[in-house]
């Protein structure tokens, strides 16, 4: 019998591969279950390697995939991405598999679902009155037809209640099988909107270079029609019988995506991927995918990971939004990977944007982007007005402005919508004694608690911590405490108090459970006059057709700050939400509430002329040789123990013997301390990309060697945004 050997990736914190043997022939990212120490692991096959000297190599133990599920593009991306953001290979591997495949099992293609029967349909409901449970059950199964697991759920309906209403044979359990291959059937061309001339250049621009060319950005200002100009793209691609990959910045947060691309190309031909979808959920969709039995992939971060079947476009919704970058694990940037997997398959990637990132528009500048302009509202809704209304200049209610008050009464009695932003959860942030000064801190991190009301309590934003708030300072007990700047929950309580007649929502993530923001439920469907109070989630996509004024609460955060990225995101955020203003008839008014109304950025910002402001920023970073014209790589030490992750640091400089144009620190994080750990920071740099990342080896093949690793976590992150 022939004996094979083999280096395994295993899941675990560690830069190596592992030797096992077998007697089969196993393809590149097969799964396999291995013996390691006392455990048995998941782990997915590298390399057959030639031979091995070591003696008393183990064997697999078993092999859970017939053929493997990766393709050789997936397994070389897999390479690149552990290569390029220092990740451990076997954590890489990990996250291409969705949860249950990577615990071992294999995928039920099948779904259950429950289905109504004639007899469930003709039945008077009434007759189950009695049954309070049942009749709300049967009232949603006479109107939806038929639900899947995570359908009851969503409606609330337990598995005991569907049991009683099969028994009564008014609901019948089905399990059906999708196979359904990838299909250029289901599109519907009547649903496509026609594109006005603007939409149609870039459309034609991206068609004709998109051979040669295969990173685009569309820069579009919210409003232009972004969205209409990427699905006739999709549909292009699938009509060459081909996939779709769409990123996203958050489902939920999505407004109507999911329902608009649904009824273009086919509900069965469109999969899903997020955290709030179960495992079985995210397995099967991973399934399809990887099978080419579905046409697009619309999903977050993650979905960048996603082995395809046959991959032609990849869109990136929103390109500049943070949330593509992942901070826990191992640390990368979904559009950087969508960016560099493109330009390995030879596949185009369109980044979408209003307000795009700084390094997608340097990349464009030195011509490796198309950049394609879209200037103007399909709905020739006006852009809104600006006005700057100085904090100094009256007593604060809530935070709020006189003049801001008087505006917002204004629209509201005219029936219209308001929207005030405030980028701060809670009742006050700030609580304070006025006798001695001391302010209430979290003892996990380096920051002030944050009060809260429903119920009254302090709350850590950055661990959760959570603390009783007493009627007087914990130092000098004094009766004496100030609650400082409003949170939301104070705007939310001040406002229903001020204006009783027109409802008050607050949006913000303290409000709305995961489920809720996943449905995209939170939204209150009306065109009344209403007033929303929120964080930036309200920035995000949302269309309110009744919204005319937009009032910042504080304008400010984000002119002071140390980051440097400040400005851009004041900038981007300060433009997204006022995006929400006059998107229909209406003509929409924004309030920039600050303390330094003549800041030349203010002004610069309610130009709305995004690009001057970003191509001056770039400017400023070039001089100040900032990212993106150099390159940086943090490396982040955390310990228990306040002194070592300094002293980690420092050693590491000394063996690197840079000199200081390298790098920067080491210095401690923003917030020093925070869940019992503090933390350090040393940040690499470099004009040339391969130097930085030579250095960057070299300092993990030394951390590995020392002893410190035992005490001080140490993590790597590429490319920082912060
Ligand atoms: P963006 O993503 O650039 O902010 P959207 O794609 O959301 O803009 O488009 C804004 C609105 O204009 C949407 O309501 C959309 O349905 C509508 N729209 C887009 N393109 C067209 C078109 N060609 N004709 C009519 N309406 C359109
Ligand atoms: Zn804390
Ligand atoms: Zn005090």
């Amino acid at each position: 019998m022939e004996n094979f050997f083999y280096d395994i990736a295993l899941p675990l914190p560690l830069r190596q591969s592992f030797t096992y043997q077998h007697n089969d022939k196993l393809a590149k990212g097969t799964r396999v279950v291995v013996p390691f120490r006392n455990r048995k692991l998941v782990g997915y096959v590298l390399r057959k390697k030639t031979n091995s000297k070591i003696k008393s190599i183990k064997r697999i133990e078993k092999v859970l995939d017939e053929y493997s599920l990766l393709d050789i593009a997936s397994c070389d991306l897999i390479n690149w991405i552990s290569d390029y953001y220092k990740a451990p290979i076997g954590e890489v591997y990990k996250s291409f598999f969705p949860p249950l495949l990577r615990k071992g099992n294999s995928i039920d293609n099948s779904i259950e679902l429950f289905k109504i029967t004639n007899l469930g349909l003709l039945i008077n409901k009434d007759s189950l009155k009695r049954a309070k449970k049942q009749f709300e059950a049967l009232e949603v199964f006479q109107s939806k037809k038929e639900l899947s697991v995570s359908g009851l759920k969503a409606h609330n309906i337990s598995r005991a209640i569907v049991k009683e209403l099969e028994k009564k044979t008014y609901v019948e359990k089905k399990v059906s099988v999708k196979q359904n291959p990838v299909s250029k059937n289901k599109i519907n061309n009547k649903f496509f909107l026609k594109l006005n001339k603007e939409q149609l250049k870039v459309y034609e621009d991206i068609k004709k270079t998109a051979k040669t060319n295969l990173a685009h950005l569309i820069f579009g200002i919210t409003g232009s029609g972004k969205t209409e100009v990427y699905f006739n793209l999709i549909k292009d691609c699938i009509l060459q019988e081909k996939q779709v990959l769409l990123l996203v910045p958050e489902i939920g947060l999505t407004p109507n995506l999911k329902a608009e691309i649904e009824k273009r190309f086919g509900t069965d031909n469109v999969a899903l991927m997020h955290s709030a979808m179960t495992e079985k959920e995210r397995a099967l969709s991973w399934s399809l995918i990887n099978k080419g039995h579905k046409s697009i992939l619309v999903g977050t971060r993650s979905a960048a990971l996603t082995p395809f079947k046959n991959l032609g476009l990849i869109i990136v919704d929103e390109e500049h939004d943070s949330s593509y970058k992942q901070f826990d694990g191992f640390k990368y940037s979904a559009r950087d990977v969508a960016v560099f997997k493109s330009n390995r398959d030879k596949i185009p990637v369109i980044l979408c944007s209003a307000t795009p990132s700084l390094e997608s528009l340097k990349n464009c500048n030195e011509k490796k982007y198309s950049l394609h302009l879209m200037k103007r509202r399909v709905k020739n809704a006006k852009h809104p007005k600006f006005e700057i209304s100085d904090l100094r200049s009256s007593e604060l209610k809530s935070g709020l402005t006189e003049y801001s008050l008087g505006e917002i009464t204004k629209e509201v009695e005219k029936g219209n919508q308001v929207l005030v932003f405030l980028n701060k959860k809670g009742f006050a942030p700030m609580v304070f004694c006025k006798s001695c000064g001391w302010t209430p801190e979290c003892r996990n991190c380096d920051v002030s608690m944050v009060f809260h009301i429903n119920p009254e309590r302090l709350v850590c934003h950055h661990c959760g911590e959570t603390r009783q708030i007493k009627s007087s300072c914990e130092v000098c007990f004094e009766e004496n405490l100030e609650f400082f700047s409003a949170g939301t929950e104070k705007l939310e309580v001040f406002l229903k108090k001020r204006f009783v007649s027109s409802p008050v929502f607050r949006i913000d993530r303290d409000n709305f459970d995961k489920k809720t923001l996943k449905e995209n439920n939170f939204f209150p469907k009306t065109s009344q006059s209403m007033i929303l109070v929120g964080t930036q989630i309200l920035a995000k996509g949302h269309h309110i057709p009744n919204l005319t004024l937009v009032v910042v609460v504080d304008a400010d955060s984000g002119l002071f700050s140390i980051d440097h990225r400040a400005s851009e995101r004041l900038a981007q955020l300060i433009i997204q939400v006022s995006g929400r203003a006059g998107r229909e008839d209406k003509e929409g008014r924004v309030i920039l509430q600050s303390y330094v109304p003549d800041h030349p950025f203010l002004e610069k910002i309610s130009t709305l002329n995004y690009q001057e402001i970003a191509n001056e920023i770039l400017e400023e970073r070039e001089n100040l040789q900032l990212p993106p014209f150099v390159h940086h790589i943090n490396i982040h030490a955390e310990s228990l123990n306040k002194n070592l992750p300094e002293n980690v640091l420092h050693k590491i400089c000394k063996f690197l013997k840079m000199n200081e144009t390298q790098f920067i620190g080491p210095k401690p994080a923003i917030i020093e301390k925070r869940k019992k750990y503090f933390r350090w920071v040393l940040t690499l740099k470099s004009a040339d990309r391969k130097k930085i990342h030579h250095l960057a080896n070299r300092t993990l093949a030394f951390i590995e060697t020392q002893n410190f690793i035992n005490k001080v976590r140490i993590s790597i992150d590429v490319d920082p945004i912060s």
